[in-house]
């Protein structure tokens, strides 16, 4: 059965039996061959979701649609169309990286001479080949992920589930993951990944869904919601110590927790005016460079005014 939609969630509900709501009613599609962020503080409900498109979890209340499957009528079906890689490494230690491939195969149903040879490729893709008949023990950090990957693809899913693919990995392997994330998705394979790092998001995914205190908060494509940020910050280092924060004419300014001065300044405008009144003010500067994490501003003023804006949370504060 062949659905433009990967996924299509409508009016999610979780609430755990201790009485916390995980999810408060999430909508949510995601086209076919999409490579989609699922972004969100902790506890804002991402596993919660995760494990329910998995199975693991069971809903309280709405509707699942994997690829035109519905999840209460076809969960079979859901659990075929969709390869997951959890946070935690869970394969046996003990188990060779070509045996565990071989039985999450036979879990699906594939025959065992298809099973070894779609292991067999998938050890290939992966590079780890000459790693198939060690115990996965002896694996780095980086190959138990990247076997977790190859375990999560052997049965071909059509959609991928990723938790947090690189949490707490270095920046190194970090980079390496995304390389072959990118050419899983590009060879048709639609993702979905949650993740802390917006840096990740912002690199991987062309959409983005914003999850806090089980509500989706915004769901866009990455380039326009970069592009509507309409303030860029830019981080000056003055060469000797402030006594206070300047007051720049025009702009927003204020001093960061290492003492540079950050300043506002509206897309596409020049930094002229910001130099004329620094140097009037008798403020020289070191260095200057543009502040990262475009991202991670949106995010933190997206989440806050949400909270603002709920009593419950305003009385917590
Ligand atoms: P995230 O993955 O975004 O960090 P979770 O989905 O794990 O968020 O958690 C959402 C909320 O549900 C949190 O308040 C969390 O404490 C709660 N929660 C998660 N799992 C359980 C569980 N098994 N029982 C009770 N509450 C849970």
């Amino acid at each position: 059965m062949s659905d433009r939609r990967a996924l299509e969630i409508r009016g999610l509900r979780k609430t755990y039996d201790s009485g916390v709501e995980a999810l408060r009613g999430i909508d949510l599609e995601v086209e076919e061959g999409a490579f989609f962020g699922l972004l969100g503080p902790n506890g804002a409900g991402k596993s919660t979701t995760i494990g329910i498109l998995t199975s693991l979890i069971r809903k309280t209340a709405g509707s699942v649609s994997v690829f035109g499957m519905d999840l209460d009528r076809d969960p079979l079906g859901v659990k075929r169309a969709i390869g997951v890689v959890p946070q935690e490494v869970n394969f046996n230690l003990f188990e060779r990286p070509e045996q565990i491939l071989v039985q999450q195969a036979g879990y699906y149903g594939v025959p065992a001479r298809v099973a070894r040879r779609r292991a067999l490729e998938s050890l290939e893709a992966m590079g780890l080949m000459d790693k198939k008949d060690q115990p996965s023990r002896g694996l780095s950090g980086g190959m138990k992920r990247r076997l977790m990957i190859a375990r999560a693809l052997v049965h071909q899913p059509r959609l991928l589930i990723l938790d947090e693919p690189t949490a707490g990995v270095d920046i190194e392997l970090r980079r390496t993951t995304w390389a072959m994330l990118e050419d899983i998705n590009r060879s048709g394979v639609t993702i979905i990944l949650t993740t802390h790092y917006l840096e990740e998001a912002e690199t991987l995914c062309e959409r983005i869904g914003i999850i806090d205190e089980g509500r989706l908060l915004l769901n866009r494509e990455t380039q326009s919601l970069l592009a509507e940020l309409a303030v860029e910050t830019f981080v000056l280092d003055p060469v000797d110590a402030l006594a206070e924060v300047p007051h720049l004419e025009g702009f927003e300014t204020r001093r960061n927790s290492r003492g540079s001065i950050e300043v506002d300044l509206p897309r596409g405008q020049n930094l002229d005016r910001v130099f004329e009144q620094l140097a009037d003010q008798g403020l020289r500067i070191r260095s200057m460079r543009n502040k990262a994490n475009r991202l991670e501003e949106l995010f933190v003023r997206l989440t806050e005014s949400e909270r603002a804006a709920t009593d419950l949370t305003s009385q917590a504060v």
